[in-house]
């Protein structure tokens, strides 16, 4: 079933019209081959040749869509535009991702898929022009992958300021030691954004201890990928486990200031997890669409799905959950958009909120489609591990929900009660 976008009252036309061409893109490029593109693992033929057809076929598939997304003006909606990106406003990114994520895996083919997207972000807020021209413009134009390096198994990952992957400064260079994993995209990567602990003995880049990223192309003497860690019974991922061994890069490698490498990582994940709810909403409403459509038509003990009653309670629970994680979500972004103090508290508890709303309505989903609904015939096994996953990356639920409580305790401290309505 195709996305149905309608125009949004109260938005801009352009951003309507955004939200129009990108669903237009969505349907008659993406969902017509989505089973081609090598995302849905469909168990083709086990013969090797017929394999490597398919995988020559999705490649091919995919160069063709990004190019219609280019010549549509939507690819890389969220860099500015000197850098081949389209310059969107936080909350237009926003309204605009839960568009193109209707269809599994479409974020890679509108440029904004993680940790690329990320880590070009933060390239353009944060690298010299040197970098910029080494590795952002690559970047954006599809000629290099990347990876973000700061999750190491050794030291808690909800805990940033226990990471021990050391970069020393000797004379022009750093020289990195460090062991991270759950570095994605690990195996393509052509460079790694990686979260060390600076010490540069002559203090000239400041104290030691503090935080920084380096870039590191991955082709640099020293850089081990271990493997691609195997997650949910999978042999591999492009998770990676990675070990840096003396790993020397120049100086200039530094991405920032030695001590804005906390921040710079804030800067990724507080914007990243807004577009990560609204691909969950997007990934929703595609699970929610099929679930409707297997209900008025698989016929059970005589009658329709939709004329029973508990698959009517999954379809009510699940327009609730949908649309009040949708609505959390774009509240959220409309506070980051207007640069609200409390939108960290929005962000913190929709990161919570939305992939749990999102496991629940893809496990009714499942349940609707009965066996089908575990096959790779369908998106939804894969969405379900990704809601899944959501619960622990860019910080788990725990975390997220101390700090919601410790911001909204603060504020009552403070004689300053909540009003709800702002
Ligand atoms: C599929 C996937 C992809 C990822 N991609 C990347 C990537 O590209 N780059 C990267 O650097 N990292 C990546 N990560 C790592 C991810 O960000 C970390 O797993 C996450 O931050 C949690 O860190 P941890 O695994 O070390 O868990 P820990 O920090 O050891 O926490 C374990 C558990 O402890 C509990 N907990 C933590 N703090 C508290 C508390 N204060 N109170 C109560 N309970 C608490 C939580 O339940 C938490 O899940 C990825 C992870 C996954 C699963």
């Amino acid at each position: 079933m195709p996305i149905n976008v309608e125009e949004v009252a109260g938005l801009e036309p352009a951003l309507n019209e955004i939200r129009r061409r990108t669903a237009e893109l969505v349907n008659e490029e993406i969902l017509p081959v989505e089973d081609e593109l090598g995302w849905m693992l469909r168990g083709y033929a086990a013969d090797a040749a017929e394999k490597e057809r398919h995988r020559r076929r999705a490649i091919a598939l995919k160069e063709e869509i990004k190019a219609k997304v280019a010549d549509a003006g939507l690819w890389a909606p969220h860099l500015p535009t000197e850098y081949g990106g389209m310059g969107l406003d936080f909350l237009s990114l926003a309204y605009m991702h839960e568009v193109l994520a209707y269809a599994t895996g479409a974020s890679e083919l509108f440029g904004v898929a993680a940790p690329n997207a990320g880590n070009a972000s933060v390239l353009a807020k944060y690298g010299t022009p040197e970098q910029k021209e080494r590795f952002l413009i690559p970047l954006v134009e599809g000629e290099m992958e990347s990876g973000f390096s700061m999750t190491e198994p050794e030291t808690a990952g909800s805990d940033p300021r226990s990471l021990k992957a050391e970069a020393l400064r000797q004379g022009d260079e750093w020289v990195i030691n460090g062991h991270k994993w759950f570095t994605s995209n690990g195996i393509a990567a052509d460079f790694f954004i990686v979260m060390c602990r600076g010490n540069d003995p002559s203090g000239e880049l400041g104290p030691a201890g503090q935080m920084v990223q380096i870039i590191v192309p991955t082709a640099t003497k020293g850089v081990k990928i271990l493997r691609g860690v195997g997650i949910f019974g999978h042999e591999h991922s492009d998770h990676c486990e990675v070990l840096y061994e003396n790993v020397r890069v120049p100086v200039e490698n530094t991405l920032g200031l030695v001590g804005q490498g906390h921040q710079a990582a804030q800067d990724r994940l507080g914007a990243g997890r807004v577009y990560h709810c609204m691909n969950s909403v997007g990934q929703m409403w595609r699970a929610f669409d099929l679930m409707v459509e297997r209900a008025l038509t698989r016929e059970v003990h005589g009658g329709l799905l939709k004329d029973k009653q508990f698959i009517q309670g999954f379809i009510a629970d699940s327009y609730m959950d949908l649309q009040s994680a949708r609505l959390m979500t774009v509240a959220a972004a409309e506070k980051v958009a207007r640069g609200d103090p409390e939108a960290r508290t929005a962000i913190s508890a929709i990161k919570v909120f939305v992939p749990a709303a999102f496991a629940r309505v893809v496990d009714r989903a499942i349940q609707v489609w009965g066996g089908a609904g575990v096959t790779n015939d369908l998106p939804l096994s894969r969405m379900f591990l990704t809601a899944r996953v959501l619960r622990i990356a860019d910080g788990p639920d725990e975390v997220h929900r101390i700090l919601v409580a410790k911001n909204l305790i603060h504020r009552y401290e403070s004689d300053r009660p909540l009003d709800f309505a702002s």
